[in-house]
């Protein structure tokens, strides 16, 4: 067994912070272990000092190079083996099983971005030759491509400790791009996120890397975060969690000297629009099927389904009360998670017209909470802002509508969201509506299915409008991932010898490039 040190890995070292103590915390056993220390503003500075250095030396390596180090983390979380899962499962109480699993879609992340920064495609390298006859004027050789940022810091989720934290998709896609990476540990998985690190550090030393490229600073309380941010020289943000936090981290690095771009995947409540006819004669199954994404992982997935839009139907109604009931309960992650849900249940009871179909009880100390379906009519939904905000656990709210024209206008009232399901195959004018309005509010529009379970490839949009991101067009899932911490550098009448390998005549990379508006991959 590895020892769990509660130390963090600044530029290769291991050091001991000297900050606040803060442990694990099972919740399963409700019992807390292992110690670790909060990085302080002294930490973050080591961190960034290393990483710039690192950083200037990785704009000399290739593709190639970028790639074989992401393949090496990749195979160190693998050599890691069942330990990992087993700290990650006494921390989180998500069970080997799904743990395997996130495992798997992580390394899976790691070697998809090794892939993409070998290849060197992703630059969507550009070349418009000079016509120097021109007239009135000549026109110059221009050629564009994207490169890496600079230093990115990375803020991971609680709900998934692989996925979308200390190794997940924005590390991952910020190394790919050429960036160091200094990640602030989330409190709820820290020994998770210790083991991670290892596997960084053993990578990092067998592939020759500068140890600046990747730090771990441990930390509970937002005081290294906000340092972080504020660092002059990180060039961009990824963050995955809570609206209230992501929003402070954009609020903070849009007030620096230097405003840098924060990406910030935030929480959402993922209506899923019933049509009457379509309820009429599948009530039962969506019953089934919505009830198990409501439930699954406990609610605790940002695509969990938070709301259903349906004209009235007692018996719709009725079958989401029994298999909600039917559902076995699950644990909550933290205390943190389980005190935000114990109010957010409080707030929906707190407005007049909101009835809980299946009422439960839930101890104040309870980590496994009843599953939860609400319900209200459309006319309240419609005047109480605060109904549409994210419940974060398995909780659903229906909306009960007079009519179609009440759906579209419950539609027309959402903020952005990850994403929209849509049930209305036998309601086709309806379904049209809905598709129209939802391709303008939500990130990935979800046809007679549920919005948990997100398919990890290039096709994905992970990412939608406001409050659901911070950047609507960028997703934080899948191969588009990368551009967001890279740009576009142009290059005027620059000599061969000058020019990025992406750039040359020759295309040494022999890659897609745009040459004179066409898609080739020629040499010139
Ligand atoms: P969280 O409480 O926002 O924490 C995320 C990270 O940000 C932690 O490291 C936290 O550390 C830090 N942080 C939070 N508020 C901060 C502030 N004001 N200033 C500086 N740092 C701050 O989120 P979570 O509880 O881990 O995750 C649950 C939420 O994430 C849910 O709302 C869920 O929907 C969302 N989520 C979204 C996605 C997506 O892809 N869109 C994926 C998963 C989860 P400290 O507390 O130590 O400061």
């Amino acid at each position: 067994m590895t020892e769990i040190t509660g130390k963090s890995l600044i530029a290769g070292q291991w050091s001991m912070p000297g900050g606040e103590s803060f442990q694990s915390f099972n919740p399963t056993s409700g019992k807390s272990f292992n110690s670790f220390r909060s990085c302080g503003k002294k930490e973050v500075d080591t961190a960034l000092a290393a990483a710039i250095k690192a950083y200037r030396e990785m704009r000399k390596l290739s593709g190639k190079q970028v790639g074989g180090f992401l393949n090496a983390v990749a195979d160190e979380i693998e050599a890691l083996g069942d330990e990992l899962l087993e700290t990650c499962d006494s921390e989180t109480g998500l069970g080997l099983a799904r743990l395997t699993g996130e495992r798997g879609r992580t390394t899976g992340q790691l070697r998809a971005f090794a892939t993409i920064a070998a290849d060197g495609e992703w630059v969507e390298a550009s070349i418009d030759t000079a016509l120097p006859d021109r007239q009135p004027v000549p026109k110059p050789d221009l050629r564009r491509m994207m490169k890496g940022i600079g230093p990115v810091a990375v803020f991971g989720a609680s709900n998934f400790p692989f996925a979308f934290s200390v190794a997940g998709g924005d590390t991952a896609s910020a190394l790919a791009a050429g960036n160091p990476v200094v990640v602030k540990g989330h409190p709820a998985h820290p020994a998770t996120s210790e083991l991670l690190a290892i596997a960084f550090e053993r990578a990092t030393k067998k592939s020759g890397f500068p140890p600046g490229v990747f730090s771990l600073l441990q930390s509970s309380g937002h005081e290294t975060g906000i340092e972080l941010v504020k660092h002059p020289a990180v060039q961009a943000v990824g963050f995955t969690g809570s609206l209230r936090g992501g929003r402070a981290l954009m609020d903070l690095a849009a007030a620096r000297s230097q405003p840098i771009p924060v990406y910030a995947e935030m929480g959402s409540v993922n209506p899923v629009f019933l049509g009457p006819k379509t309820l009429a004669s599948t009530g039962a199954s969506i019953a089934a099927g919505l009830s198990g994404s409501v439930c699954m992982g406990t609610g605790q997935f940002c695509t969990s389904p938070g709301l259903a839009v349906m004209v009235e139907n007692p018996d719709f109604e009725s079958s989401m009360k029994d298999a909600m009931e039917a559902a076995p309960r699950g644990y909550l992650l933290n205390p943190g998670i389980r005190d935000a849900l114990a109010h957010g249940l409080n707030r929906l009871l707190g407005i007049e017209g909101v009835e809980w179909l299946n009422e439960a009880d839930f101890a104040a100390d309870s980590m496994t909470p009843p599953n939860a379906v609400f319900r209200v009519s459309a006319d309240v939904f419609l005047r109480e802002k605060s109904l549409s905000d994210e419940v974060f656990g398995p909780v659903t709210l229906l909306v009960a509508c007079r009519d179609e024209a009440q759906m579209l206008a419950v539609a027309e009232s959402l903020e952005g969201n990850l994403t929209g399901s849509i049930h209305a195959g036998e309601d086709p004018e309806l379904e049209a509506r809905l598709m129209g309005l939802l391709e303008d509010k939500v990130g990935r529009v979800i046809c007679n299915g549920y919005p948990t379970g997100v398919e990890v490839c290039p096709s994905q949009q992970h990412g939608g409008p406001y409050p659901s991101s911070s950047v609507s067009w960028s997703t934080s899932v899948g191969a588009g991932a990368i551009v967001r911490f890279a740009r576009f550098v142009a290059y005027q009448d620059t000599p061969e010898r000058l020019l990025p390998d992406a750039l040359k005549n020759a295309n040494p990379l022999a890659i897609y490039r745009q040459v004179n508006g066409e898609l080739t991959r020629a040499v010139l």
